[in-house]
């Protein structure tokens, strides 16, 4: 299976072995997987992926990974569901969920990606898997590392949401609170990697973990029946996730596994931290580094890694992208549970609401069809909505006290 050439520069396209590298020497550029894509044509076809496994394993050959794949049988093909209600309420006809919330095994679609960097990382022999989270990467790669036996060191900023925490020490890896934001936790990791040598996913395994989200796009194209959608929205923290959805249809289309890609690419970020959608608005491909302050936890990086090639994936899909308040956030996650009984974390609301205003405003038209990208679980941000939700009734465990809770309860819900 020769299907990896080895890594290339992003910017002047040295080439590079397939190594634990992801910068080029010369400029400075990251590094990205290059693939034999003459080589793939034979192997990569629709039959043979419906043939596979019902796992981000079925895109293997669109993978970096050459022998068994250690970790992740059983991350991905999560839902692509049909949103009549959703799409009811924002006024479109054609709506899709892809549903990362149940993505396994620990609920957000960092599972894809750390599926990926965690079999390398076995691949290459190293001792230690590491990361700098937000928040997912931390539960997914604590959890990956466990099922490979292998020792994991985690660095969060210290403010994390409670569910994140006990949803990465279960697993009994070394979990470091940083006092510091995302952008701070990022700078001290890349120390530590140079001078500890452990593998950290989403720094010197970066162009590997980063294929992992090319199987997001990979199957809302299969699960469409083979072809892209004309609009998707996707929550950028460092930008790699949409900037991989493309990528990955435009690898399908190459392979002649889908037609003619039309799709446009949407970034959703938080009013408190949006440097890629301030980029996109703004027309400039200068992402301004932004200090992060909004209940989206999971997307606060202030200083994107990927925020140019978001930027760039945006700009030749002829997409947008929109802000959401820490409000808004609040009201698109309430929107998606009344209407398709999901709940989602702070990221499932900020692409809710700024898939709204992008159809409010005319930029997705309401008559084609939308995939709305829903990439964590709300169970995990459940603060978020202290104090926003309606408590339930409190009663003594007898008919009548039921009863008159009841009456009580609905005269103050149906009355003034
Ligand atoms: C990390 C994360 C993202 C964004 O991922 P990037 O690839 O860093 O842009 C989106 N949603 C959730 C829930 C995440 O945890
Ligand atoms: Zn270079």
């Amino acid at each position: 299976m020769a299907h990896v050439k080895g890594l290339k520069c992003r910017e002047c396209h040295r080439p590079y072995p397939a190594k634990p590298l992801h910068v080029c020497e010369f400029c400075f550029g990251p590094l990205e997987v290059d693939y034999d894509y003459a080589a793939l044509r034979r192997v990569a076809t629709r039959r043979a992926i419906e043939a596979g496994p019902p796992s981000i394993w079925r895109y293997q050959a669109l993978l970096p990974v050459e022998g068994e794949a250690a970790v992740g049988h059983a991350c991905g093909m999560t839902p692509l569901l049909p949103a009549k209600n959703l799409g009811a309420a924002l006024g479109v006809r054609e709506c899709y969920l892809k549903n990362d919330a149940v993505c396994h095994p620990t609920l957000s679609f960092k599972d894809r990606v750390v599926a990926v960097a965690v079999t390398k990382a076995l691949e290459f022999g190293f001792p230690v898997v590491a990361c700098a989270s937000t928040g997912n990467l931390a539960n997914s790669v604590a959890a990956h590392a466990a099922e490979a036996s292998l020792r994991s060191v985690i660095f969060v900023p210290a403010d994390l949401e409670q569910g994140k925490i006990v949803g990465t020490l279960v697993y009994r890896p070394t979990l470091v609170a940083v006092d510091g934001n995302y952008d701070e936790v990022n700078r001290l990791c890349s120390e530590v990697a140079d001078k500890y040598g452990w593998a950290f996913v989403n720094i010197n395994i970066r162009p590997y973990y980063a294929e992992g989200s090319k199987t997001f796009g990979f199957e809302i194209a299969e699960q469409l029946g083979w072809r892209a959608p004309r609009h998707i929205v996707v929550p950028a923290a460092g930008g790699s996730l949409v900037t991989k959805i493309w990528k990955g249809l435009k690898e399908l289309q190459a392979l002649d596994l889908i037609p003619e890609v039309s799709t446009r690419m949407y970034v959703a970020q938080a009013s408190g931290c949006g440097p890629i959608v301030n980029a996109i608005k703004a027309d400039s491909e200068t992402i301004r580094p932004v200090k992060p302050k909004t209940i989206a936890k999971s997307l606060a990086i202030g200083n994107p890694a990927d925020g140019y090639y978001a930027f760039k994936a945006v700009k030749e899909s002829g997409g947008g992208a929109e802000h959401a308040t820490d409000e808004e956030i609040l009201e698109g996650i309430q929107l998606l549970a009344a209407t398709e009984g999901i709940f989602t974390e702070t990221a499932g609301g900020v692409t809710v609401a700024a898939a709204q205003k992008l159809i409010a405003q005319g930029v997705i038209p309401r008559d084609e069809s939308l995939v709305i990208s829903i990439t964590g679980n709300g169970l995990k941000t459940q603060e978020a909505l202290t104090g926003v939700l309606p408590a339930g009734l409190t009663i003594k465990p007898t008919l009548k006290a039921f009863d008159e809770a009841l009456a009580a309860h609905e005269a103050e819900t149906s009355g003034a």
